[in-house]
């Protein structure tokens, strides 16, 4: 059941471009960063930062995939296991300071796969976090370094995050399960 749009598309294209401006100015620059983001959504918001950076900075960062799938029947059963599938970053991050993008951050357990999988392949200098969405609800000591917006959600909530290129709408609305 849907309960209320929390954000239009408007609000997700602000949120986006702030984000950005955010990325360039903690980092002072943007010269020594990478993307990489987590399927299926976070690969077109990193896509999306990436040309806002290049808009305000006038660099094209590289964007790396991660495909990590979650092993549990549905969004409300906790304790599940995140797998990591695949490893698509065609460039070094040796030094680098990769900045992690996915569309919702919920327990943690997925950006702590995420962490592995990246320190497998290279010696990042550091590894930041974007998320459009944090719901809440961290089961471990992980934070975001830039945030969409903040979405304390329920125990029996869920949100659905639709982007134009992955599903043809684009608005991120709050669900009952
Ligand atoms: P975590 O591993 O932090 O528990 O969950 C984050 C991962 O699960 C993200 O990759 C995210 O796509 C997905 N996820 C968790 N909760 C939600 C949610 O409420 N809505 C959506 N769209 N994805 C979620
Ligand atoms: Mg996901």
């Amino acid at each position: 059941v849907d309960k209320a749009i929390i954000m239009d598309a408007q609000a997700v294209k602000r949120a986006l471009t702030r984000v950005a401006h955010e990325i360039v100015e903690r980092n002072k620059g943007v010269g020594d960063l990478t993307l990489v983001g987590i399927r299926t959504r976070g690969v077109p918001l990193a896509q999306r930062i990436a040309e806002e950076i290049k808009r305000i900075e006038g660099i094209e960062l590289p964007v790396g995939v991660l495909d990590i799938t979650l092993y549990r029947d549905d969004l409300s059963t906790l304790a599940y296991q995140p797998i990591v599938h695949e490893t698509l970053i065609p460039f070094s991050i040796n030094d680098k300071k990769v900045v992690l993008v996915d569309d919702v951050l919920f327990t943690g357990r997925t950006v702590r796969a995420a962490l592995d999988a990246i320190m497998d392949i290279g010696r990042p200098a550091a590894i930041q976090l974007a998320v459009l969405i944090d719901r809440g609800h961290r089961e471990l000591p992980v934070r975001a370094d830039y945030v969409g917006k903040n979405v304390p959600t329920s125990g029996k909530e869920i949100v659905s995050v639709q982007l134009t290129s992955v599903d043809g709408s684009e608005q991120v609305v709050i669900k009952e399960i």
